[in-house]
């Protein structure tokens, strides 16, 4: 018999979606003709761009000859795209060598297995509320996570604590599920304690593309040290509309160096490009031509028109939550906004009354983590139209409370 890992018994049940589904079915069923609208996932809606189709196509049509035909290509991706991606990382001001972008089919997948990096003896900080992959990976692992609240106080941004060390830290900017975003002087506090606590930190960037202001940081490695204490995540999923076509890219650069117990110095790039190389077979030509056209600018421009619809959803929830007086975070430089649940209901709660009442799905904030109890998550993910009709019945229905 196999001795199983039995850290997996140490996973919550990943119910939220799967109960989300089925409150909603059972509601649908017992009203029938009533439209429900859901702003709950966390998925794009928006076709992709012309650009991104036309790569995609050129893929496809070099597969049918024989003498641009493409076999298994270079675990890290394609010089083409990590040169794209370079590039696209300097036209916002930052410099990152093409040598250390890794690409994959997504950003879930490197930040889950970006862990198998690090032993267990490790003190991990993650954020509540958070993306549940950082929680759930480790927890596979059989590794202990102290928690950083993310709370109204400190805007859903934690800060480090100097007097406690850890090794590894988990952030995610703009955030998921809170839309908070870090500064660069709240990312340079990060960087200096990671670079006195000998520590690395895991930076998940997904949502970059979503920022407006250009005082706001896209990528850590606009903080000055950042390369010597952090890897970046990135996907294609939110910026052009990946997450059925699936690409990501994360940066592991070279100076990212420790020392090993034995006095060996071990190097982070190095070990990623093994674990990649033997456990992965890299992301299909054809999709990597899609994701080079999203980073000429032409294609990132065609993007940009999706963002600015989803921007355009967020303003009128964010709108309807002013008038209304809710206290929320995020639906500026995110597509996601995060508010107090009205009258200090509990989030399931709260998800009942709104679906009963108002036929509007979101995501309760329990699902990601402690801290989220009282909170509610919106996307603006939806169709303009229904967007505007599920805020018309929210403000009829709220207004009233
Ligand atoms: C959507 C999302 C990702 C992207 O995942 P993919 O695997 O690239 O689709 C990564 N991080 C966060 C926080 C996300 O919300």
């Amino acid at each position: 018999m196999p001795k199983l890992n039995e850290h997996y018994q140490n996973l919550k049940e990943n119910y939220l979606f799967a109960e989300i589904a089925r409150r909603v079915a059972a509601y649908q069923e017992a009203h029938p003709d009533q439209k429900v609208i859901r702003l709950g996932i966390g998925d794009v809606t928006r076709p992709l761009g012309a650009r991104a189709i036309e790569g995609l196509h050129a893929g496809v049509e070099a597969m049918g000859s024989a003498d641009t035909f493409m076999g298994y290509g270079p675990e890290q991706g394609y010089a083409f795209l990590r040169e794209a991606i370079s590039a696209y990382y300097a036209r916002n001001g930052v410099s990152v060598d093409a040598e250390d972008i890794f690409i994959s089919d997504g950003a879930k997948s490197d930040t889950g297995n970006i862990s198998e990096l690090f032993d267990v003896d490790n003190v991990i900080l993650i954020p509540d509320p958070v993306y549940p992959v950082y929680v759930d990976s480790n927890i596979m692992g059989g590794k202990q996570i102290a928690y950083m609240a993310g709370n109204a106080e400190n805007g859903f941004l934690p800060m480090p604590d100097a007097s406690v060390h850890a090794d590894i830290i988990y952030l995610c900017s703009p955030n998921n599920p809170t839309g908070a975003v870090y500064n660069k002087e709240q990312l340079k506090v990060w960087v200096d304690y990671a670079i006195a606590n000998e520590a690395v930190i895991l930076f998940d960037s997904a949502y970059e593309a979503f920022i407006t202001d250009p005082e706001l940081p896209r990528s850590i490695y606009a903080v000055e040290g950042a390369k010597r204490c952090a890897i970046e995540f990135c996907s294609l999923s939110k910026t052009a509309g990946f997450t059925g076509t699936r690409c990501g890219y994360c940066v592991v650069p070279r100076e990212l160096t420790f020392t090993a117990s034995n006095g060996t110095v071990m190097s982070l790039h190095a070990m990623w490009n093994r674990r990649q190389s033997t456990k992965f077979n890299g992301t299909s030509y054809i999709v990597q031509k899609g994701a080079e056209a999203v980073f000429s600018e032409e294609g990132m421009r065609q993007c940009q028109e999706n963002i600015s619809y989803y921007q355009e959803n967020a303003r009128v929830i964010a709108d309807t939550l002013t008038k209304l007086g809710i206290r929320f975070f995020g639906g500026v430089h995110s597509p996601y906004i995060w508010f107090e649940c009205p009258d200090g209901m509990e989030s399931w709660a709260f998800f009942d009354y709104l679906l009963s009442n108002a036929q509007v799905v979101g995501t309760p904030g329990a699902g990601f983590g402690e801290n989220g109890r009282n909170y509610f998550r919106l996307t603006s993910f939806g169709s303009r139209e229904n967007t505007i009709e599920a805020m018309q019945r929210f403000e009829k229905l709220l207004a009233a409370v």
